[in-house]
């Protein structure tokens, strides 16, 4: 993507905040904040707080993620609105006994699976001491362990690789027969270095296929160790030398059926020297050459459970009651509130584990929707006692990064029939509006094809706005309004573009356009208040049009970065860690809507949907002129078997999109309804 940064599109008032701060009496800053108005000093502030590290990025697992649903509820509840969901009494399995509508601000549903640590405790003995690590600092329980509660005593294996070059092999002098049954392998990541802490396999010093961990696992594995120690080797030149991965950032890869430990590599030189040996010596020595070595007198006693469990998020949502006849139709105004937290998945720029803070991806959507909800409760408190006037539904969708799950799964569940919802009105990155010559925020709003004469009726209030407002027709689109559009409800996604900041730890509340955002979100209101007040039907039309310009040819820029979350994420894409990799020459699969822009040499072209059965993908949504559009894929379809490969899920998925070429023939099976088909797919290559 090319785009340019919006080079003072900031305004006046808030480049004031990189003026320095006077000594004396005022600063620049609370000169800045007096030029704004209430709406835009409480849209700053919101937008501020949301983006706030704190918060974590606020994707759907983390704690900060209920914490963002707890702030939107504070502040819906803040300006009067009333509950929008039904509270739900469930029994059992899950078996709904009572049902009471308009009683919750929430509606719960999962984006996933999630890991969650069960146990981890890890002690060692030697020379009759007793050390009890600390979780988290000395050690981490891997995200792919297998569970099991032992004490063992612990063999070193080298680099744990079964054979390389010059019949290299960590397993040298292992006879038949011999196993390591009954012991916990003390395994060094990567391989053999040179006195530069690089490999000594590669002229570049980057590390070759051998070092791939699935591999060495596998190895230790079918050789029967009872628990496995990963420690990287003191002295590599590596940027994870001094760190543990924690259990949610080494998810990737097959679950092991023993325990798999991350042991900081300090630690790691604390046990081995308590029983008498040197980690840097034993890493010197299998350097040089393979064997497995005996650490005489040390044990360790691991305790270590992991399991996927379902992850839990919100849709929040409060209505502002209308009047007379038409209050029991509703306008939904919605914004998402997740984001795509250390960027395990969704990153753009290959920062995983990097806080993304999501100032305009979507803390200005969110941000706005809190505002026009204060600012509309006011004015509907203003409305005559004749006035007839539609409700209006604030909803901040959760899970829209992982696919627009919140929003799929709120049309599914709707608190009111689609028959009810008059419109939609999507606020999804708002905050960074660059100006026209007129000195005016530029802002696409898409979706004025989706009902008959919108444009029409949408213009007058485009044109008084104080928004350079371009309006694209299409429904579709890489955002929760989407999730309406085909449910056949009209709606508008209001949108200021992609930057290079998007998806990014860059994307800060700093380069947020507070006064443009705030003319946008008052459109918006102005919008859903007219709509609201209006006597006549609006009728729903599907439009074949664009709903979003980004000089892009396909579908639409953030799909790929928007699908599921894959689990073998940009690990791959980095030069210096093959290990990640099945193999290092393995392409980085783009996840799911997969346009290939991760690397994928194929396009096979669907959005997976919200189905988590752990027995095959549902197709949430398929995007025409692609492989899967070709092969006669449907959304709702549940793809279970990729050739003869049964697929339980998108991570199973992810590395036999990745190995695929173009122009490959594939048998997808997939369930539709009570049918099995087996479609003919031949996949088509990646627009890059
Ligand atoms: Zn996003």
């Amino acid at each position: 993507m090319k785009l340019t940064y919006p080079v003072g599109s900031l305004v006046a008032a808030l480049s004031l905040l990189t003026a320095p701060i006077v000594a004396t009496g005022q600063t620049p800053l609370v000169d800045a904040l007096k030029t704004l108005s209430d709406g835009e000093r409480a849209y700053f502030q919101h937008v501020t707080t949301l983006s706030n590290p704190f918060f974590e990025g606020r994707a759907p697992g983390l704690r900060s993620n209920a914490l963002a649903a707890e702030y939107v509820e504070f502040n819906f509840r803040s300006s009067g609105l009333t509950p929008a969901f039904p509270m739900v009494k469930t029994e059992g399995e899950g078996m709904e006994t009572a049902r009471t509508p308009f009683a919750s601000f929430r509606q719960p549903f999962s984006t996933g699976r999630e890991t969650v640590v069960k146990a981890q405790a890890l002690t060692y003995t030697a020379a009759g001491t007793t050390v009890t690590l600390i979780p988290g600092t000395d050690f981490a329980i891997r995200g792919t362990s297998g569970t099991g509660t032992v004490t063992l005593p612990v063999v070193f294996v080298g680099y744990g690789i079964n054979q390389a070059q010059d019949g290299y092999s960590s397993f040298d002098g292992m006879k038949e027969d011999e196993d390591l049954s009954g012991k916990a392998a003390l395994l060094l990541r990567f391989e053999p270095l040179n006195e530069k802490g690089k490999s000594r396999w590669s002229e570049t010093g980057d590390f070759t296929s051998k070092s791939t961990l699935a591999g060495k696992l596998r190895a230790l594995v079918n050789r029967k160790a009872a628990a496995i120690l990963l420690v990287s080797p003191p002295g590599v030149d590596d940027p994870r030398a001094n760190t543990i991965e924690d259990t949610k950032s080494s998810t990737q890869g097959t679950s092991m059926s023993v325990p798999v430990i991350n042991l900081h590599v300090d630690t790691a030189a604390k046990m081995v020297s308590a029983a008498g040996a040197d980690l840097m010596a034993l890493r010197k020595g299998a350097d040089e050459k393979g064997g497995v070595t005996d650490i005489a007198g040390l044990t360790v006693a691991v305790d270590a459970a992991i399991a996927r469990e379902p992850n839990s998020t919100d849709n929040v949502g409060g209505v502002l009651a209308g009047r007379g006849a038409l209050k029991d139709e509703f306008i939904v105004v919605g914004a998402h509130y997740d984001h795509v937290g250390y960027g395990l998945f969704g990153s753009r720029t290959n920062s995983v584990g990097k806080l993304h803070p999501g100032a305009d991806d979507n803390a200005s959507g969110t941000a706005g929707l809190l505002v026009l909800a204060a600012q509309l409760a006011d004015e509907y408190a203003r409305l005559g006692p004749d006035a007839s006037a539609r409700s209006i539904m604030f909803v901040a969708f959760s899970g829209e990064e992982g696919g627009l799950i919140g929003s799929r799964h709120f049309v599914k569940n709707a608190p009111v029939e689609a028959s009810r919802v008059y419109a939609m009105l999507n606020m999804d990155m708002i905050g960074r509006a660059r100006q026209d010559a007129q000195g005016r925020p530029k802002c696409e709003v898409s979706g004025v094809g989706t009902a008959k004469g919108f444009e029409e009726l949408l213009a007058p209030m485009f044109e008084s706005s104080g928004v350079a407002v371009k309006t694209l027709p299409g429904g579709q689109g890489p955002s929760d309004h989407a999730s309406f559009y085909r449910g056949n409800i009209p709606v508008l996604h209001f949108f200021t573009g992609l930057h290079d900041q998007y998806h990014a730890p860059a994307d800060t509340y700093d380069r947020i356009n507070v006064v443009g955002a705030a003319r946008i979100y008052k459109l918006a209101g102005t919008v859903a208040t007219a709509l609201a007040l209006r006597a006549e039907p609006l009728e729903f039309t599907t439009s074949k049009g664009p709903s979003i310009d980004m000089n892009e040819p396909t579908d639409d820029p953030r799909t790929a970065v928007n699908a599921k979350p894959a689990e073998e994420p940009v690990a791959t894409r980095r030069a210096r860690t093959p290990e990640a990799a099945p193999t290092p020459a393995d392409p980085q699969p783009a996840p799911g809507g997969g346009g290939g822009r991760g690397g994928s040499r194929v396009r096979f072209g669907i959005q997976p949907g919200d189905y988590d059965g752990g027995t095959g993908i549902e197709v949430g949504d398929v995007f025409p002129n692609t492989s899967a559009a070709d092969a006669g894929v449907k959304a709702g379809d549940i793809i279970v078997k990729w050739n003869d490969t049964p697929i339980a899920n998108v991570q199973d998925w992810m590395p036999l999109l990745g190995r695929a070429s173009p122009g490959e023939k594939v048998k997808l099976t997939v369930k539709r309804g009570s049918e099995t088909l087996v479609l003919d797919c031949t996949l088509k290559a990646a627009s890059n």
